[in-house]
């Protein structure tokens, strides 16, 4: 018998739960005010239009959807791009965050033998699951400090120094997940300089692009940093979150190359590992961002139901400056911290900052 998974695992026994009460903070899912899971009106619209235009069942390339495949790299790395104007990016759809990551991680296994990805200390939990089964060997780099609750940077850049040249760097593109603690831009250059000195590929998971700022373009500018220095780059992403589209598999994986070329053999290269995988991704998510982030309107709408999710996000802010709870920005909180005589002032901290 496998052991139940650390994080889905929760909901399962959520799920079984009757009681009227009951409350899940395991997972990390939006809620609405009714902790109801939260639809937003842009995908209801997208899929409203989908429905009139009556799309076919047809199967999608292995690539993925062409119009969605160009507009996910156009919002990842912005539409005026030259890397994306000069073809030196390969996008291929990916089954989400989860999906995208497992294909690069299929390709450096093949393509990069031996070589090492390494990964925050802490980090999301499956990051660690995904390069075990794709037989890529990973080490930590020093990401969090218990004394100051925020970025051990020190530490984390004597880490990434000590790997050996050619290393895989995974970064959290914005909102690291679980600490919450992002890199300062100029902690960002530095981190940059010593990817570049190390000849270290830089790899992006960017799952909550949208949710750390409220803006979607300010979320990415860690990667388009690292792009600006003319590097390679490799970024997953994920609309799980930031549109809400969590069962519907739906995100990409991203390589910038140094010329048209490469992207053409890099994309071929993830064509052929996700072929005898998957075969084809699924198509109506693909269709619904590729709507929404297509039309201005939608896409406007997009930006301000985002800012309205990330706002009760960023409350958290609240609960350090009015109230001394300190805690990171995810909204993330260490039960062993609490005592029993503060769980009252937590509370009352809790009310203050989310009503
Ligand atoms: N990366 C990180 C850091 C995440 O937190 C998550 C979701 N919890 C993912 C990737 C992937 O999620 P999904 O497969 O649903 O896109």
């Amino acid at each position: 018998m496998a052991p139940p998974d650390p994080i889905l695992g929760v909901s399962e026994a959520f799920k079984a739960d009757n009681h009227e009460l009951k409350l899940n903070l395991g997972v990390g899912a939006y809620r609405t005010e009714e902790l109801q899971p939260y639809v937003l009106n842009v995908v209801k619209k997208a899929d409203q239009l989908l429905l009139e235009k009556g799309e076919n069942r047809e199967y999608l390339p292995i690539e993925g959807l062409a119009a969605f495949n160009k507009v996910t790299a156009e919002l990842l790395l912005g539409a005026d791009n030259p890397v994306i104007k000069q073809q030196k990016v390969a996008t291929v759809q990916g089954l989400s965050g989860t999906g995208s990551l497992r294909l690069a991680a299929a390709l450096i296994e093949r393509y990069f033998p031996g070589a090492q990805v390494l990964i925050s200390s802490p980090t999301w939990g499956n990051h660690k699951n995904i390069f075990n089964d794709a037989r890529v060997p990973w080490s930590e780099y020093r990401y969090y400090d218990p004394k100051t609750v925020g970025l051990d940077f020190e530490g984390m850049i004597s880490d990434i120094k000590a790997a050996p040249e050619g290393s895989f760097i995974l970064l959290h593109g914005c909102a690291h997940n679980p600490t919450g603690i992002d890199p300062t831009p100029e902690q960002w250059e530095k981190i940059a300089d010593v990817i570049q000195e190390k000849n270290h590929i830089p790899f992006f998971d960017i799952a909550y692009q949208g949710f750390a700022s409220g803006s979607l373009d300010a979320d990415a500018s860690s990667v388009r940093m690292f792009v600006a220095r003319g590097m390679e780059v490799v970024a997953a992403q994920s609309y799980s979150k930031n549109l809400g589209l969590y069962a519907e598999r739906i995100g990409a994986i991203n390589v910038v190359c140094s010329s048209p070329d490469a992207a053409a053999r890099v994309k071929s290269q993830l064509k052929r590992i996700a072929r005898p995988m998957y075969s084809n991704p699924p198509v109506h998510g693909a269709r619904i961002v590729a709507n929404v982030v297509g039309d201005p309107t939608l896409f406007k709408e997009w930006n301000e139901e985002m800012e309205m999710m990330a706002g009760r996000i960023k409350n958290c802010d609240n609960m350090t400056n009015k109230w001394h709870v300190y805690m990171t920005k995810d909204g993330r909180i260490s039960l062993a911290g609490l005592s029993l005589a503060k769980c009252e002032y937590l509370a009352d901290a809790i009310i203050d900052s989310y009503h």
